[in-house]
């Protein structure tokens, strides 16, 4: 089974990509939510962020201070890279456990934001960029979170360029309002599934 990794910055699709390649019975690991998860079910992980960041990280219930976290790192790119070095190999164990489940496919996808920044795409097979203008990038977030302009351009200042992505991807699906995404899907399943047998025939 090929190990193919799908990232693009904020607001350019993929998480619309994603659920029509879960519509084609491709199984996808969502690195975003599942670092959520693991960081309110994972007890090494919980020990780690206590150690490094104080037991306040955690409501006397046991849940996740999510707003007080934020607000121990933000603007603080050491402590940004802290939190990142705790929760990227959390999520990158917890992703091969997962892959390894579904070896019986030809292939399957992990979602992530910062597939390239976290060093994670060096453990995948091929990376699928999901590309948009950024105007329309930035449109569309403040449309779906109710966000300000400021807010999003905070968020992708954490980020690599969107062209930086996708000279490094090996396939690009183009999700500009104009190029129509199916099309640009099925040739990239047909592609990966091509790939996936040659592979196995080797
Ligand atoms: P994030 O990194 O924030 O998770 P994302 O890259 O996963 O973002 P999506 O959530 O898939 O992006 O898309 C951002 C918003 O744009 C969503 O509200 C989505 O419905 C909308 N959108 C995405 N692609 C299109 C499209 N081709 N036409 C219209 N709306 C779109």
């Amino acid at each position: 089974m090929l190990k193919i990794g799908i990232t693009g910055g904020i607001g350019s699709g993929k998480s619309t990509v994603c659920q029509i390649f879960e519509l084609l019975g491709v199984p996808v690991y969502h690195a975003d939510d599942r670092a959520k998860f693991l960081m309110q079910h994972d007890p090494v992980l919980q020990a780690a962020l206590k150690k490094h960041f104080g037991d306040k990280v955690y409501q006397e219930d046991g849940e996740l201070d999510r707003a007080y976290l934020s607000s121990l790192v933000f603007g603080d790119k050491e402590k940004v890279a802290l939190l990142n070095s705790l929760v990227h190999p959390a999520v990158a164990a917890d992703s091969e456990v997962w892959l390894q489940g579904h070896q019986h496919l030809p292939y399957a996808l992990k979602e992530a934001a910062l597939l390239f920044e976290s060093g994670s795409y060096r453990q995948l097979d091929a990376i699928i960029s999901v590309t948009a203008p950024l105007e329309l990038r930035i449109e569309r977030v403040i449309k779906r979170d109710s966000s300000t302009r400021e807010a999003v351009l905070a968020r992708i200042a954490h980020q690599w360029p969107q062209d930086k992505k996708d000279a490094l991807a090996d396939y690009l699906i183009v999700n500009d309002g104009t190029h129509l995404l199916i099309p640009q899907i099925l040739h990239v399943h047909r592609e990966l599934r091509q790939r996936s047998q040659l592979t196995h025939s080797v």
